[in-house]
């Protein structure tokens, strides 16, 4: 038998129940947790559809930000992302409002749930950065046919996660880390998480650490997915991969997760709120009760946690009152049925065994802007992207002439990143968005203001440009990419 510790403290937490599925999920859940005597009081709040009907941009109301900055933790079901109404996905806001910085997707083979992958020992976590990267929603069409989306990373965005996901590995015992980045590809951005882990690891002495390009990575992920123990990864690979790993284990309706930052944590199902069945009693609360037992670890309850993770195993293992979703063909029974039986199986224990875990210490952050500083930087020129519907040469010809007489000259000209003048004989397509390198004629020490003020003013009387960018090196080391085919 297994029993909740009984000196829990009583703990606040803010339940978001959500759209669609996400009201019985939430019932379910709490029902379990008060069967299971998890000693926490809820703190009820909305966020997602109602909320922008009611004409609140963001989704997610002030009381409900209130209250998760009063509480520090909340559980969180799906929330329906606004087809023509709202502005932003009111997850997005949640988890930039709080900053919750690192997700963490574990993927288990559970007992019961038949895969392909059944039987090979699947038992990993994957840790993704949930802020910056392409997420930082910076984008612009750069001409009417041309779009643009920064991919922000930053050092400390990067130790970060990074440090958080050795933290994590620590506190369950894991032994291994794979970073996994397109650093081959994009050096500078992909590249900088590279380089802070290549750093860092050694500092961490238990735990070999590894590095694999994000797309053999996905590929190993398949081939051989009980290889790994803890990937960290940037956001928009995270994104990816995550999926793509629940699915080795059964599938999203039955995926958890964690949203973790240094002010609070937002515990959720990975699934959304599935419309066609809500009200339905169809809805499997798994994934949600799984990220309620993550929840119950975050706040020290780890009793109470393993005796819920354990009845939901022994209930998958048993196979009896599953969700349409799991069970065998023919065998469906409903949410209330499945709560039922999990109920009845509080104290048991499966033959799946429980890892060992202890509290996750957070990497300690202060709240001052970061800067990097350097002992030099210089100018050495600028690019202007320039809207035009001219041949290369042509529009090389009149950016030389607008150069006559500024301390810049044309070096090169790029389209969607590949060289097309001085030409390099390539057979790219060209779109109407030309990078237009200019390069200092001579060094002298200044910031060049007034330069670069005459050449844009020069280049503006007979181009369309529409964004500038420095090129700088710091610490004699060059701070930009150059362009397929440039020396
Ligand atoms: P979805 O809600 O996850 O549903 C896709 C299908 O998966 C459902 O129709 C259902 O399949 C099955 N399913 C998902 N969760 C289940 C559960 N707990 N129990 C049983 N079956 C489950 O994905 P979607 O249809 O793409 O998205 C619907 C809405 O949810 C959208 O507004 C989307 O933006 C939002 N969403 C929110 C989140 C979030 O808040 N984190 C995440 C994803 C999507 P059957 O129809 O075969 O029964």
């Amino acid at each position: 038998m297994i029993d909740a510790a009984p000196t829990q403290a009583r703990t606040k937490v803010t339940a978001i129940a959500g759209d669609g599925i996400g009201i019985e999920v939430m019932a379910a859940t709490k029902t379990i947790l008060a069967a299971a005597g998890a000693r926490i009081d809820w703190e009820d709040a909305e966020a997602g559809a109602e909320v922008f009907k009611r004409g609140i941009g963001s989704g997610a109301p002030q009381e409900t930000l209130d209250s998760i900055d009063a509480t520090r933790v909340a559980l969180k079901g799906p929330l329906e992302t606004p087809i023509g109404y709202g502005e932003k996905s009111a997850n997005v806001i949640l988890r930039k409002y709080f900053e919750l910085y690192g997700n963490i997707r574990p993927v288990r083979e559970l007992p019961g749930v038949k895969t392909p992958f059944s039987g090979r020992g699947i038992d990993l976590v994957i840790v993704r950065e949930n802020v910056e990267d392409l997420y930082a929603g910076i984008e612009y069409l750069q001409t009417p046919g041309v779009a643009q989306c920064l991919k922000l990373m930053s050092e400390p965005g990067c130790e970060r996660i990074l440090r958080l996901a050795y933290a994590l590995a620590q506190a369950e015992g894991r032994t291994k880390m794979a970073c996994s980045t397109k650093a081959n590809i994009m050096k500078t951005t992909e590249g900088m998480m590279k380089r802070v882990f290549e750093r860092m690891a050694p500092e961490y002495k238990t735990i070999t650490p590894s590095h694999v390009i994000i797309d053999n990575c996905a590929h190993q992920l398949v081939i051989a997915p009980e290889q790994f123990d803890v990937i960290v990864t940037s956001n928009m690979n995270g994104d990816i991969i995550s999926d793509l790993a629940a699915g080795l284990v059964g599938g999203l309706g039955i995926a958890p997760s964690s949203n973790i930052g240094d002010h609070a944590a937002m515990f959720e199902a990975v699934h959304g709120s599935a419309p066609q069945i809500a009200g339905k009693n169809m809805a499997n609360p798994t994934a949600l009760l799984l990220s309620a037992v993550m929840l119950l670890r975050h706040i020290g309850d780890f009793a109470t946690a393993e005796k819920v993770e354990q009845a939901i195993f022994v209930t998958l293992e048993e196979g009896r009152n599953l969700t349409g979703d799991i069970a065998p063909k023919g065998h469906a029974a409903g949410t209330n049925a499945y709560v039922d039986t999990v109920i009845g199986n509080l104290g048991r224990a499966s033959s799946q065994v429980s890892r060992s875990y202890s509290n996750l210490t957070l990497p300690k952050w202060t709240d001052r802007t970061w800067h990097h500083s350097v002992d030099s930087r210089e100018l050495v020129g600028l690019d202007i992207f320039v809207e035009s519907e001219r041949e290369p040469a042509t529009l090389a010809a009149g950016l030389e002439a607008a150069a006559e007489g500024t301390a810049f000259g044309l070096k090169m000209l790029s389209n969607r990143g590949t060289q097309v003048w001085p030409d390099t004989g390539g057979h790219s397509f060209k779109v109407d968005h030309f990078q237009c390198r200019f390069v200092l004629r001579q060094h002298k020490p200044g910031n060049y203001g007034p330069e670069i003020a005459e050449l844009v003013r020069k280049v503006s009387a007979e181009h369309r440009w529409m964004h500038i960018e420095k090129l700088q090196r710091f610490d004699g080391v060059d701070a930009f990419a150059k362009a397929q085919g440039e020396n």
